[in-house]
């Protein structure tokens, strides 16, 4: 056991509480990771809030990268002194969606009350989305993190972890975006820039970005968006397909909101697929005409993480981010310590389109 400081949810919707905590040394399959960032991702929010339930007292945080200070034993692929992302994709690599290359739906459970943390009395402390990142140290299991090369940063690495992964991903494995695709993406926050530079790799036609803040259309566009829409603006999608000339082949909704999902097969072309990746809270529902689905044959496709194979995918995205084709220092807006995060979280709730990174 050692002991380190995180920011600690203790209620629902109420500030964290900047504290000591206990963590324990790695054991079969795990390291643990000094870490240098963690960004702040508006999961980490939704949870805290309480939209997603989950158990309390809990330290969130899930994109982070760092620096591996303990391994423990039958660990693959990691070293001591490796730096590394720090994912909250765990996979066991033997269920059958992990034989299938989607460990991002690995079947194997993970208890987070279980995890390797405990409050400084020794109480349960539940390890959020199996990382815990608003620590100084996480010990997460070896399946969840990807080694870097040099000349990467520890804050542009950080949101290797979810956002860009999540975006890109969701274009490029989920909707499988050809050369010469149009792509409409409602919602240009973290990840649907990142979606937007995704289907910009992708090499997709027309990418039109759609949301309700000009300021962000604007932040698209020096993202790889070749049009934007106002989302307030009646019957938006109009206004996209006159841009397209047709349809989208791929509309990525992006935003957890479920009139937006309501929306979004106006946007489609015959053929087209919604991909969703935002999540509205628990509970909130959406409707769509199902006869027209099948009459166009379009389809709608859920996708977690992007479904990333995160050793196979994060280093191509650092090399792209060499060579100067991927963005992410242009993803951050500010960096903060630990213990302002609560300030941080509030910035991020403004709307902001980018990532709040915390430092340490
Ligand atoms: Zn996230
Ligand atoms: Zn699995």
């Amino acid at each position: 056991m050692s002991r380190i400081k995180a920011a600690v949810c203790h209620e629902f919707g109420q500030p964290f509480v900047i504290e000591d905590i206990e963590i324990r040394s790695p054991i079969d399959g795990e390291v643990e990771v000094t870490l240098a960032a963690c960004a702040i991702c508006h999961s980490d929010i939704t949870y805290a809030e309480g939209h997603w339930g989950g158990s309390l007292p809990a330290v969130y945080g899930h994109e982070a990268a760092g620096t591996v200070t303990a391994v423990g034993p039958n660990t693959k692929g990691v070293n001591l002194g490796d730096n590394v992302v720090v994912t909250l994709i765990r996979s066991c690599g033997t269920c059958p969606s992990c034989s299938a290359a989607r460990p991002t739906n690995c079947e194997e459970g993970y208890d987070g009350d279980l995890g390797p943390i405990k409050t400084a009395e020794g109480g349960k402390l539940h390890q959020a989305m199996a990382c815990g990142g608003f620590a100084e140290k996480v010990v997460v299991d070896s399946s969840q993190v990807v080694t870097l090369p040099d000349g990467i940063g520890m804050e542009a690495a950080s949101l290797l972890a979810c956002g860009v992964i999540t975006g890109i991903g969701a274009v490029v494995n989920a909707a499988k975006v050809r050369p010469g695709q149009d792509v409409v993406v409602i919602g240009a926050g973290g990840v649907g820039l990142n979606a937007i530079q995704g289907a910009a790799i992708a090499g997709a036609r027309r990418i039109v970005a759609v949301d309700m803040e000009p300021s962000k259309l604007d932040v698209a566009r020096e993202f790889g968006a070749t049009d934007a829409v106002l989302a307030s603006t009646d019957k938006p999608w109009r206004e996209a397909k006159a841009a397209m000339g047709r349809g989208a082949d791929a509309v990525l909704v992006t935003v957890g909101v479920a009139p937006v999902y309501d929306q979004a097969p106006r946007y489609l072309a015959k053929g087209g697929n919604i991909v969703m990746v935002g999540m509205p809270a628990s509970g909130a529902f959406s409707s769509y005409e199902a006869a027209n689905f099948a009459a166009a044959g379009q389809g709608m496709i859920g996708s977690k993480m992007g479904d990333v194979v995160i050793k196979r995918d994060i280093p191509w995205m650092v090399d792209l981010y060499k060579q100067g084709r991927l963005k992410l220092d242009e993803l951050i807006s500010g960096t903060w310590t630990l213990d302002q995060i609560n300030d941080a979280i509030t910035d991020t709730k403004t709307g902001a389109a980018k990532r709040n990174v915390i430092v340490f």
